[in-house]
């Protein structure tokens, strides 16, 4: 754009009005006249609000980085090869993460599904096209979890047409291996709900030459995670890339083997005659997953946690400045590792219920999510915030419980 339009556009600009987007490298875009980014939430009636709560997927998980967004605005401008853009990312997030081989999925959930079934079916193009349908193959058709590590999302391991076979104890891990066993699934964020530790289940994986996956979707910080569970010897890692690595939402990582990973592929766009047709990642979200990754695994984590430590702080002094009401903070040991102020009060003192709580802040303005509601609890964590966020917060909690008074 020429200063004289230029000059010609900033003054068609509604007074106040938003700059927000950004004028595109590529020439085809720039000369399109879309300078004002449309309030779309707005237009749509489309509640938005401050995310006290954590990284749900409902509330759509996280807000993606300025470096993210500049990757996907910048890949969206060309084309390239699906599978030469996967083959360069993945040997670089490989090497970021110390894994032999990786991809970029639709999610987790996808991550799962698409390492088993190419566990399930190696590099035979026959053998994918049979898939979730084992009975009648000679493919084998179970994987062994621990009673405790059982969560909706093992449904993404069902859809592959495999069964899920229970146990408790490594007795019975043993006794439940059999020519039909395809691989054996541990949950990280459940780990203390089952017997059998993570070494000791690689160990037996390792014993009986059956491929191990972990499931690490919400179990990073600490980013130690990333490579702390290929060096332990589970074959395959499965972790989200919309929840605290902010990437797009709709991304995730598959990590490990390179065999498992070469044979996930076969299951994954491009290709059409499998099951994961639809778990179609896009190059802007292979880019932009990249990118998050790399700016998570340099970011510096102390520093980051101590912001939230001191924008927990805010919000627990605000609450517990009202007679009846008392805080604590926790770090969850496994899963949403974060600093997460649990605000209890006195019913006979403040009287709301945690529920009313949650939709006073939610109806408030500016609308706010808090999480974990009880009879007479709710959780806050920071670290889905915007800076100075938690003093909005911090107000409207005291706002609210001391209206309850
Ligand atoms: C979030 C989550 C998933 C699903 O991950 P997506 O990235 O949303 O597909 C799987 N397992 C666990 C334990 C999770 O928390």
């Amino acid at each position: 754009m020429r200063r004289r339009e230029l000059l010609k556009y900033l003054s068609i600009l509604p007074a106040g009005g938003l700059i927000t987007s950004y004028v595109h490298a590529n020439p085809l875009l720039s000369t399109e006249k879309q300078p004002v980014s449309r309030e779309l939430f707005k237009e749509l009636g489309v509640r938005t609000f401050i995310n006290a709560a954590g990284t749900y997927t409902a509330m759509t998980g996280s807000l993606m980085r300025p470096e993210v967004l500049d990757a996907i605005n910048y890949s969206a401008a060309d084309f390239c090869m699906l599978d030469e853009l996967q083959d360069k990312v993945g040997e670089k997030i490989a090497g970021l993460v110390r894994a032999e081989s990786a991809v970029v999925t639709a999610g987790c959930f996808s991550a799962m599904t698409l390492g088993l079934a190419g566990i399930l079916t190696g590099l035979d193009e026959e053998k994918a096209t049979q898939l979730p349908h084992l009975a009648g193959t000679n493919m084998k058709s179970e994987v062994i979890c621990q009673k405790g590590h059982d969560i909706v999302y093992t449904h993404a391991l069902k859809n592959t047409g495999c069964k899920i076979v229970m146990i408790e104890t490594s007795e019975e891990l043993e006794k439940a291996i059999s020519e039909r066993t395809a691989m054996l699934f541990f949950l990280n964020v459940q780990a203390d709900r089952g017997q059998i530790s993570h070494e000791e289940w690689v160990a037996i994986g390792k014993k009986h030459q059956i491929p191990t996956m972990i499931d690490i979707a919400a179990d990073v910080p600490p980013v130690s995670n990333l490579w702390k569970f290929h060096d332990m010897g589970f074959d395959l890692v499965c972790v989200s890339g919309g929840k605290a690595m902010r990437g797009p939402q709709s991304a995730g990582l598959l990590m490990g083997r390179k065999a498992f990973v070469q044979a996930a592929r076969l299951h994954m766009p491009p290709r059409g005659f499998n099951i994961g047709r639809g778990m179609k990642v896009n190059k802007e979200e292979i880019l932009g997953m990249y990118v998050a990754l790399e700016k998570f695994i340099n970011l510096d984590h102390e520093r980051e946690w101590e912001t939230q430590q001191r924008q927990v702080d805010i919000m627990a002094m605000a609450a517990k400045s009202i007679d009846g009401v008392s805080t604590e903070v926790k770090v969850p040991e496994l899963g949403n590792v974060t600093p997460t102020l649990h605000i209890t009060w006195n019913p006979d003192k403040v009287k709301i219920s945690g529920k009313e709580l949650q939709q006073r802040l939610r109806d408030g303005s500016p609308s706010i999510e808090v999480g974990g509601s009880e009879e007479t609890s709710v959780t806050v964590t920071a670290w889905m915030l915007k800076p100075g966020q938690e003093k909005v917060v911090a107000k409207r909690l005291r706002e609210e419980l001391s209206a309850a008074v």
